[in-house]
């Protein structure tokens, strides 16, 4: 009989960006409200690049909880040539900054500060093996001469392979992988997994620039082919503990995402989780669902399983979706290439 309920432990986003100010204040109720936790990615205007300062952005992000919420933002680092051995010590013990975020010069917004040469932190990487913190990898090379859909398996390459060679138990998650040879490697390496995007797992490069292009599509890194898409819905409806749910959810107003030098991102978060219920279900995959969202990521992150759980309910139409939200700088666009939706919480 077709289900028409799903009762799932909370899910965690472990990945997403929250931004600031005013945008912060719209987008942040999406995640609270659909998330038991978050991974909250550093690359404000002013990179968080120390525990200092993911500490101010904690408590600013804490206090527009609404009390009687139960949800956790995990906080990362940017790694920068200023983060030294003693603050990734403290680090390991800290209780909500979970990961060091590293981002190549120039890959994605807000990635200036990036890195260009990865042997400057070594010696980072090396108290980072030694105490047990996550690196958080955006796995693409941001050299202009390669060509935009081969800079994450040129990453991986002759980047990751000798971070991975050198660095052995450095546990790292391999953000928003888009491809199936990625797929394979990930799957090869006894210490990585990989967070995958809704949007990478639900769309391709074809629906993005066949019938015109699709601004709210573009993203980075960039869609890749059907093939690769299918491989990525197979890693993720496996249950396979080295892949769950990251949304990448990454608000940009339309004046800037609509222009013709548009930015890359995509937001998510509002209707991520009936999207991946609408997509296990037509892979009859329903029971696996609750390891991607909510058991994967935990269970990598060495955090400890909550109990908090939440029921989707079927409806037999489509539920009013939310397409926009609005901001003093403009709307932002909310994913759904489906339209439709018959999936929503029970409240
Ligand atoms: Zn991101």
């Amino acid at each position: 009989m077709e289900k028409i309920f799903l009762d799932i432990l909370r899910p965690d986003d472990w990945h997403v960006h929250l931004r600031e100010g005013e945008i912060l204040s719209s987008v942040l109720p999406f995640t609270y409200e659909n998330f038991r936790s978050a991974l909250i990615m550093p690359n404000l205007d002013a990179p968080i690049t120390n525990i200092s300062l993911a500490e101010n952005y904690y408590n600013e992000i804490r206090k527009q909880i609404p009390r009687g919420i139960e949800f956790t933002p995990n906080m990362t680092l940017y790694l920068t040539n200023d983060l030294s051995k003693n603050e990734i010590e403290k680090v390991s013990n800290h209780e909500y900054i979970k990961a060091i975020k590293m981002y190549p010069k120039g890959a994605t917004t807000n990635s200036d500060l990036g890195i260009s040469d990865f042997k400057d932190f070594h010696h980072l990487f090396e108290v980072m093996e030694e105490s047990g913190v996550i690196l958080s990898i955006h796995g693409e090379v941001t050299d202009e001469k390669v060509d935009v859909f081969e800079r994450e398996s040129v990453f991986i390459e002759e980047v990751l392979t000798k971070i991975i060679e050198q660095f052995p138990n450095l546990k790292i998650v391999l953000e928003h992988i888009t491809s199936a040879d990625t797929v394979k490697f990930v799957n090869e390496q006894s210490m990585v997994a990989a967070t995958i995007t809704i949007h990478h797992l639900m769309v391709n490069r074809n629906i993005m620039l066949s019938k015109g292009i699709r601004p709210d599509f573009y993203c980075a890194p960039i869609l890749k082919t059907e093939y690769d898409r299918r491989a990525l819905v197979q890693a993720a409806i496996s249950g396979n503990g080295k892949f769950f749910l990251g949304t990448d959810s990454a608000p940009h107003v339309a004046g800037k995402k609509i222009a013709s030098c548009g930015c890359a991102g995509i937001f998510s978060s509002p209707l991520a989780i009936p999207l991946l219920i609408q997509l296990f279900e037509e892979h009859s995959s329903l029971e696996k669902i609750e390891l991607f969202m909510s058991r994967n990521g935990r269970a990598f992150y060495g955090l400890r399983q909550h109990k908090d759980r939440v029921r989707y309910v079927k409806r037999s139409k489509s539920i009013e979706v939310i397409k926009d939200i609005k901001t003093s700088e403009g709307k932002i666009t909310v994913f759904n290439p489906n339209g439709e939706i018959y999936w929503e919480k029970e409240n």
